[in-house]
């Protein structure tokens, strides 16, 4: 009987322990290792922040959950990590052993890079968590009160965009739902070198749909913007040239402002030689698996992977709910493989899926290959998108308490659009 760990209880890491526990039966132990009792489903923090959704609506309790499961969890968080000994200390003082290891441990948010950021020691929101979607909505509940100047964007080195897109899309369509506004004045900032960019070279025309709804709802925007300090109602930044060089100083009011951080890995895992890279991510190969120790596999956002291109203000790849599915598969398949002395040959097909909502409206793109050039270069905006994000939280939350791994209907949408888990062997 092995025992495999499961760090990390999101995104990643549940559809991890559901599919582990369903691929390898009842004779060897699953384990998930989270740090808090609650799974939060992150793509609808954008609804908690505008008042859309309650934070109860988007999580689940998983101590009882995992009961219901036959999964052992354990939700004080790891504390570090040890590969050498194959172990693991948790926050409570206890350690656990494992045979085998998943990492899905998500992102460490780096507020402290950027002085001001952040929702805890700095001036700006942030939709990462659904705790600070919470705060961020009582922040915005003042600006309903007092309108004002409202500055949404990313960070220097950022690797995800699309909430910060839908956010400034959804406060728009919030706001004149509420007829306020025409008060307030909208800023879009972003590392990113054009619209629509999205840390992956754009996808089919989101330059064009993204820049064409913007426009539409008279939101301004700056590009190329390296995020240099925030203070109480002001937002500092330099806009570069393509080249990298400085062009021009901005400083911008606001009311109310989220700023998406940039990533790094999470502490448990900081600095341990042959398993991350210097920014914390884990390094994998094709089979998702630590090279230096080989029964270590990760998933998910805290993945090591390089930039799509260099951008004149720092940008990382945005790692999206299908492309982490597709992880959690072949990681699946090949600790199975490993677990009966045979070598892991399966690779995630890491395509890129992903809806983005604007409340009223939408843009959803599929990139597969994710560098381009690609086979599938496609994104479409409408009202369907909403309606589609709606879906993928019903599906989603629906998953998580029921224990399902990829249901029917999942496989032959997906498919119909061409997009399958695992890549073909060449
Ligand atoms: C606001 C937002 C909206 C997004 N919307 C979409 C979307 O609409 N569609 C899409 O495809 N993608 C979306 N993404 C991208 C991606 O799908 C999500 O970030 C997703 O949640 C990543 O899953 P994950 O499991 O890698 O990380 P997470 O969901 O962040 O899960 C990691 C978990 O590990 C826990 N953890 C951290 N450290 C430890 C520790 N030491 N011990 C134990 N547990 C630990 C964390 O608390 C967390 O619960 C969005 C991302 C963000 C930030």
């Amino acid at each position: 009987m092995a025992k495999i760990i499961v760090m990390g209880a999101g995104i990643g890491g549940i559809s991890q322990v559901y599919e582990l526990r369903k691929e390898l039966g009842k004779e060897h132990d699953v384990v998930l290792v989270g740090d808090s009792d609650r799974f939060e489903f992150t793509p609808s923090n954008p609804w908690v922040a505008v008042g859309w959704r309650k934070q109860n609506q988007v999580t689940v309790d998983l101590p009882d959950t995992m009961r219901k499961h036959g999964i052992e969890f354990h939700g004080v968080g790891a504390k570090r990590l040890h590969p050498q000994d194959n172990r693991v200390d948790l926050n409570d003082g206890t350690t656990i052993d494992y045979d085998y290891l998943v990492i899905a441990t998500g992102p460490k948010l780096a507020f402290d890079e950027v002085e001001g950021l952040g929702p805890d020691e700095g001036y700006t929101q942030s939709v990462c968590k659904t705790g600070h979607a919470a705060t961020s909505f009582v922040d915005f509940q003042k600006l309903v009160d007092n309108p004002g100047p409202v500055v949404v964007g990313a960070a220097p080195a950022a690797s995800c965009f699309g909430p910060a897109y839908e956010y400034i899309f959804m406060l728009d369509t919030e706001l004149k739902k509420r007829k306020i506004r025409d008060k307030v004045p909208m800023h879009f900032v972003t590392p990113e070198p054009y619209i629509g960019h999205l840390g992956l070279d754009g996808v089919g025309d989101t330059k064009g749909l993204m820049e064409s709804e913007l426009r539409d709802r008279h939101i301004k925007w700056t590009t190329n913007a390296k995020i240099t300090r925030v203070s109480d109602g002001k937002i500092e930044f330099t806009e570069m040239d393509e080249d990298g060089n400085e062009k021009k100083q901005h400083e911008l009011p606001f009311q109310h402002s989220m700023i998406l951080p940039a990533f790094k890995g999470v502490d448990a895992v900081m600095d341990i030689q042959g398993l991350t890279n210097p920014r914390g991510f884990i390094v994998i190969d094709d089979f998702q698996r630590n090279p230096t120790f080989k029964n270590i596999y990760s998933v998910g956002v805290c993945v090591a992977i390089p930039p799509v291109e260099p951008t004149p203000v720092a940008t990382g790849a945005p790692k999206t709910g299908y492309m982490i599915e597709s992880m959690v598969t072949a990681t699946t398949h090949n600790i199975a493989k490993a677990l009966k002395g045979e070598a892991p040959e399966e690779r995630g097909s890491w395509n890129a899926v992903c809806l983005a909502d604007f409340g009223d409206s939408g843009v959803a793109f599929v990139a597969l290959p994710q560098i381009p050039p690609r086979n599938t270069n496609w994104a479409s905006r409408g009202k369907w998108v909403h309606l589609a994000k709606i879906a993928y939280e019903k599906y989603f939350m629906h998953k998580v308490r029921a224990a399902k791994t990829e249901p029917y209907y999942e496989k032959t949408i997906m498919k119909l659009i061409g997009v399958e888990r695992l890549k073909e062997s060449s």
